[in-house]
């Protein structure tokens, strides 16, 4: 059986104390009323990894991930956080790709690859993002594109390696907009993906890969949308925010 996942990506949002404040709010509404025993991840920024995993201490139901990190071993690369730094100091997850970095950063699937190999070779679990730009799916390339983007950063690992990935779909247009995906939309692109896993890997390879969904996930379609076969939980931003709208997206998975 694939994991479920909720995982909140908090971007650059918060204090401190406004992430502790979350923080003790979701574990408190987790503990009293998720009874799904879906993996929750925190993917915070880079200051408060340590803060908050310590605040989290033994809670066993919420793990603690990063946003970023360097394709770099170490070295003279001011202002960047290596794979290996964040094993140091317990981080299990990572998420690489996002379409943030993609558009903003200029990473594309050649430097994720590194950033993959670099990831899993410090026993990170990559969080790999993919989804086409609205004008993609307007042209109906999305199928294409989200293909090549699996393909450019992925598919040179073998099977043990992949089978540490998660992969989250988030289609551009509906990231932060509003917008969600229909249930639909999102099932067939997430069993495209399936599909295109299984035939250069196998089907029980690509069985055991949970892919997230993300874009606009929140309370009210979060269920709908984590009922569909392919799809394995989602990669939450703006409702992670928020500490009963997450839970209530965690609770429908
Ligand atoms: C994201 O940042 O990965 C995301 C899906 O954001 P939002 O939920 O706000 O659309």
């Amino acid at each position: 059986m694939r994991q479920k996942i909720v995982a909140g990506n908090w971007k650059m949002n918060k204090t401190l104390e406004e992430a502790n404040i979350l923080t003790s709010e979701i574990a408190g509404m987790v503990a009293d009323e998720v009874k799904s025993d879906a993996k929750i991840i925190f993917c915070v920024p880079f200051p408060y990894l340590l803060p908050i995993k310590n605040q989290l201490g033994t809670n066993a139901r919420i793990a603690i991930g990063a946003q970023n990190c360097s394709e770099h071993e170490s070295g003279a690369y001011t202002g960047e956080v290596s794979a290996a730094m964040l094993k140091s100091v317990g981080i299990p997850y990572v998420i690489l790709g996002h379409s943030e970095r993609r558009q903003y950063f200029g990473e594309d699937g050649k430097l994720l690859a590194k950033k993959v190999d670099i990831a899993l070779k410090h026993g990170l679990t990559p969080i790999f993002c993919c989804g086409e730009p609205l004008e993609v799916r307007e042209s109906n390339g999305h199928e294409t594109l989200v293909k090549k983007q699996v393909e450019e950063s992925l598919f040179h690992l073998d099977a043990d390696a992949i089978k540490k990935i998660v992969i989250a779909y988030e289609p551009v247009w509906a990231i932060g907009t509003g917008k969600t995906a229909t249930a639909q939309q999102a099932q067939d692109m997430h069993a495209v993906i399936r599909k295109h896993l299984a035939a250069k890997y196998g089907q029980s390879v690509a069985d055991s890969i949970s892919i997230l969904y993300g874009g606009s996930v929140n309370a009210a379609n979060a269920k709908e949308l984590f009922a569909c076969p392919d799809v394995d939980g989602g990669l939450v931003g703006g409702a992670s925010l928020k500490s009963r709208e997450f839970t209530e997206v965690i609770k429908g998975a």
